[in-house]
């Protein structure tokens, strides 16, 4: 088998993983990433997260009765989603079984064993397929080259898609969506400026948290964010007008609100301002973000608007079976 094939074995294999499940139907719009641990559960394959010694990840096959899938703590949700669709790349494409010391991103195929190589494509083109590159990209207005090019862009199509700044990269360029050298510009940037530029000089206080910038194409969306994450709201409101947005219910939801200002374009006598939030997420909960466009002065049931956005913040998985460690249905 030469790394072509392959590549282009593990990329099927995801495909028909994909229509199994319905997931263009599901996830086409871009609003959600693929929900990787559920399709494992969902397959009846028992998953575990453990701390690993040495290992990202394995998927051990003792009959075909008996297959089981275990996941390193010893790193980020998005490492662990990478390692949880490479192992289900191992199972989807009935390898023997596997002992993951690393995986590698699309693209990275030099001296590396082809069942790894197959099982490495079915994880990028498992969580990031062109159709849910573009529907998350479109919804948002990033959906062109120069935009994706653009490291605060591709960074935030990250967060979207629940993966890595860096296997966003690659995955960017092996979907072609851009240019090699785009991508290896972008590669050279840290998410550190992307954080800082979207933070505008509010601290970060952890330096592993993400910094989601959120706008009316995240309106209905559900993320995947970590327990120490913050969330800059931009919103368009009509403030000389009396339309402002109302914070109560994302304060009652449990947010707290780090900044909040206004900016004004002083050319237009009446017209738009923009409005600047910062918010924190209560940790380890799904939450609603949901903000009101009110008239100050008219009765509180007349919104004009509204934004809502479902946070999840339990980030990594912690020690446990995937049924102990998942997000807990209930919505605060
Ligand atoms: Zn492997």
């Amino acid at each position: 088998m030469t790394q072509r094939d392959a590549i282009l074995e593990g990329v099927a294999g995801a495909s028909e993983t994909h229509d199994a499940f319905r997931m263009q139907e599901n996830l086409g719009e871009g609003a959600r990433s693929v929900d990787v641990f559920h399709v494992i559960d969902e397959l009846g394959l028992p998953l575990e997260f453990r701390a690993l010694d040495g290992l990202l990840g394995t998927c051990t096959r003792v009959d075909d009765a008996s297959v089981g899938i275990l996941i390193t703590t010893r790193g980020d949700l998005h490492l662990q989603r990478f390692t949880a669709a490479h192992e289900l790349g191992h199972f989807v494409l009935e390898h023997e079984g596997s002992f993951d010391r690393e995986v590698g991103m699309p693209g990275q195929i030099v001296g590396r064993d082809p069942l790894e190589v197959q099982a490495d494509a079915f994880a990028a083109e498992f969580l990031m397929p062109k159709w849910l590159i573009a529907g998350a990209a479109q919804r948002r207005g990033w959906w062109a080259a120069d935009r994706l090019s653009t490291p605060e862009i591709a960074y935030q199509l990250s967060l979207r898609l629940g993966l890595s700044y860096e296997a966003t990269c690659w995955g960017l360029l092996a979907q072609e969506c851009i240019s090699r050298p785009a991508a290896e510009q972008l590669r050279k940037i840290a998410p550190k400026k992307s954080k800082q530029a979207a933070l505008r000089g509010v601290a970060l206080e952890d330096p592993w948290a993400d910094v989601w910038r959120l706008d009316t194409g995240d309106n209905g969306a559900t993320l995947d964010a970590g327990p120490t994450d913050l969330f800059v709201v931009e919103l368009e409101e009509r403030a000389s007008a009396g339309f402002a947005w109302d914070l109560e219910q994302a304060v009652a939801n449990g947010f707290s609100v780090v900044s909040d200002f206004s900016e004004f374009d002083q050319s237009i006598v009446g017209g738009p301002s923009m409005r600047r939030l910062v918010f924190r997420a209560p940790a380890r909960g799904v939450y609603q973000l949901q903000l009101t466009l009110r008239r100050s002065f008219s009765s509180r049931s007349s919104a004009s608007g509204t934004f809502q956005t479902t946070v999840s913040t339990y980030g990594a998985r912690r020690e446990g079976s995937y049924g102990a460690v998942q997000p807990q249905p209930s919505i605060h």
